[in-house]
């Protein structure tokens, strides 16, 4: 197996949130020399000329960028992807009971596949916040790394109909068995509690005040197929695409203005102060050009790479397809095609990855839509109304996207990167 794949079955199994995503994305950055910058201090000691930082927002979102010369003369070059996936999130008062079982109360975040979620080993992690005995607020991030939970289908002799027609309501049918219980109901902060002062021994926790805790699947990312041509894992919607940013933003030349904004909130709109449509991006922009003409400068000569995972050909359900755009695994990124701007992509920027990906011998395909369905979206348009950056979106092809388990190709979560590596590196643009 390459060590970028490994890299990446690794980064996929141990990243089961955002916030988890975010904090080990922060460690390689750091491994390769970038530094922290807060949003809180001032960065003009920073000597921002020149280097290589990054900036978090709500531990689940990033920036990361290398400088080298003035933006308001050469531009970003930006790639973008997404931190989050559907998954089932945990209510607040969590704990049900009901006809001798303690049941996990959840919500559906996002548009997830739910019938997936039936019959898995089900892990738990995610943020809580809490407040010490010397009554600082602090975050941490725990994970209950081993299946604590399951969400048993109805046998098929109760439900003859299941393999016709099986509806799923979300609130009576998902919520997940996490133990017997015959006397006292088990105690939902306790369990954090203790798995917190598992993770953090020590931690004078006064209390537990909130929580964003979510399951997922203990399956570990995997290569799988005749030939271990596949990669199956969940969240490959969107962590194969952060993956390939951060490989990238490391490898490549240290000579271009590079940016890499990963984004929480993408399946539910990137409406927050972390997702796309909210500010992060434009005020690291800012704080990187001295005034609003440098800015719109910088911009004009910047180009955004939007990566996010495309349909791949479902060879089950081709007909689904268009039948002159279907995208093979393995085949190279999809450069993703909308003329209602459902994607960012225009003729100028499809020929600049074209153009970068035949410079470096990569292979690469284009996809549309059948004309009778509809089209899903990614952070590429939100980010170009923002900002005005001429944007393109790509990705990689995969199956089942939504699914707890998806499929991608090994060989493609590759070419991603020496593609987005190119792109940075590209010190002057042929327009
Ligand atoms: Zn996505």
């Amino acid at each position: 197996m390459s060590s970028s794949n490994d890299r990446l079955l690794r980064f996929l199994s141990r990243s089961p949130t955002p916030f988890h995503a975010v904090a080990n994305i922060r460690s390689r950055l750091e491994t390769a020399g970038f530094t922290e910058l807060l949003e809180s201090q001032s960065w003009a000691s920073s000597r921002l000329n020149s280097g290589k930082y990054y900036v978090t927002r709500n531990d689940s979102s990033l920036i990361a960028f290398k400088i080298s010369t003035p933006p308001e003369e050469t531009g970003f070059r930006l790639v973008g992807a997404h931190t989050d996936s559907p998954c089932l999130k945990v209510k607040p008062n969590a704990i049900t009971v009901n006809n001798g079982y303690a049941k996990l109360a959840l919500e559906v975040y996002g548009g997830a596949l739910l019938g997936p979620w039936f019959d898995r080993d089900l892990g738990l992690a995610g943020r809580i916040t809490v407040r010490t005995q010397s009554g600082n607020i602090e975050n941490y991030l725990v994970n209950f790394d081993h299946p604590i939970a399951f969400i048993p289908n109805l046998a098929i002799h109760l439900d003859r109909k299941a393999n016709e027609e099986k509806s799923i309501n979300k609130q009576k049918h998902l919520p997940a068995v996490l133990c017997r219980c015959d006397g006292d109901n088990p105690s939902f902060d306790g369990l954090l509690r203790a798995q917190l002062l598992k993770e953090q021994p020590g931690l004078d926790v006064d209390e537990i005040l909130s929580f964003e805790m979510s399951l997922y699947d203990c399956q570990a990312a995997a290569l799988v197929g005749l030939h271990e041509e596949f990669i199956a894992s969940a969240r490959l919607d969107n962590l194969l695409s952060c993956h390939g940013g951060v490989e990238a933003i490391i490898n490549s030349s240290d000579n271009t203005n590079q940016i890499l904004v990963l984004n929480d909130h993408e399946e539910v709109g990137s409406s927050s102060t972390s997702g796309a449509e909210g500010p992060f991006l434009l005020s690291i922009i800012h704080r990187l050009c001295a005034g609003e003409e440098n800015t719109q400068r910088a911009i004009s000569h910047s180009m955004m790479i939007s990566a996010d995972n495309a349909h791949g050909v479902h060879p089950n359900y081709a007909d689904l397809h268009e039948p002159e755009h279907q995208p093979l695994i393995n085949n190279g990124p999809v450069i993703k095609l909308n003329s209602n701007q459902r994607y960012a992509t225009n003729s100028e920027t499809e020929a600049m990855f074209k153009h970068i990906c035949q410079t470096h011998n990569l292979p690469y395909q284009v996809v549309v839509v059948r004309s009778d369905m509809g089209c899903g979206s990614t952070i590429g348009p939100i980010t170009a109304t923002r900002l005005g950056v001429r944007t393109i979106d790509i990705g990689v092809p995969q199956l089942g996207m939504h699914s707890i388990r998806e499929l991608a190709g090994a060989e493609d979560q590759q070419i991603l990167v020496r593609a987005l590596t190119g792109f940075y590196s590209v010190e002057k643009w042929p327009f």
